[in-house]
């Protein structure tokens, strides 16, 4: 019988950085999401003996397509990135936008438009398989810094997200948890759940295991960037605007937050 599930093996790499390779038992199709480090991933497809056929690019920065063309040189493998990036993603051969759908053997991955940390970046959702590749726009407790985008383009790009169900993996590509534990607690310190959700994630990086993915359910309770409504935390930021200028406040703090 064939394994049904889309299979998700996850790696640190970099200093912080996941690399994720997904595979299909079915069709042998292995896809990396981004290339932050061409050499690790290689180790990591002979580990599982898999062979690359799919580049899923999320976004443009060196630690997430900085191995594209060492990759591609090596395997041949096919590059996907975002349409609104394509003069930035190395070696692009497909792009995708909004409401676009990727095939990957027998999964669907409906793509989304997410720009706030760059111009162009993308997340994949597997909607059937309640998983989602989120690049660096939403953060386990966090969401990906304003490099080149507005909050209320990044606040636009995280209600795309937030829209999907409860039980929905998030998988980032970062691991921040626990200094975004340190700011979260400082602007919702009454949240309860945040207080359970920081013991659990302490507990996990003592024994050096990773905080990601989470569900998304998960992130609406306890993360301050899906939470400007919260009233605890208007009140903790003595703003309340609306939600865009509460999230745009709470990013503003993050930048200045020395944990
Ligand atoms: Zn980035
Ligand atoms: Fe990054």
């Amino acid at each position: 019988m064939v394994e049904n599930s889309l299979i998700v093996h996850m790696f640190p790499c970099l200093s912080d950085n996941y690399g994720y390779l997904i595979h299909d038992l079915e069709t042998g199709l292995t896809a990396t999401i981004d290339t932050p480090d061409g050499d690790e991933i290689n180790r990591q497809l002979v580990k599982q003996n898999w062979q690359l056929s799919h580049i899923l690019n999320t976004h443009h920065h060196a630690d997430h397509a900085g191995g594209n063309q060492q990759l591609k040189r090596q395997t041949g493998c096919e590059i996907i990135g975002p349409r609104a990036d394509a003069a930035r993603i190395p070696g692009i051969d497909v792009q995708l936008s909004d409401g676009d759908n990727f095939q990957f053997g027998r999964f669907t991955a409906t793509v989304y438009d997410t720009p706030g940390h760059t111009r162009g970046h993308i997340v994949y959702h597997f909607a059937e398989e309640h998983i989602a590749f989120v690049g660096d726009t939403l953060f386990a407790l966090g969401c990906g810094r304003l490099f080149e985008g507005t909050p209320a383009q990044m606040w636009n790009s995280l209600q795309k997200i937030m829209r999907w169900n409860d039980n929905t993996l998030i998988y980032c590509a970062h691991e921040y948890t626990q200094a975004n534990a340190r700011f979260a607690i400082t602007v919702e310190p009454d949240n309860q759940r945040l207080q359970q959700r920081m013991d659990w994630i302490d507990q996990q990086r003592y024994k050096n295991l990773p905080t990601v993915p989470s569900r998304l359910g998960d992130e609406r309770a306890t993360n301050p960037f899906l939470r400007p409504d919260s009233e605890n935390l208007q009140k903790t930021i003595g703003l309340e605007g609306s939600v865009v200028d509460v999230f745009a406040r709470t990013r503003e703090l993050k930048d200045q937050f020395r944990g």
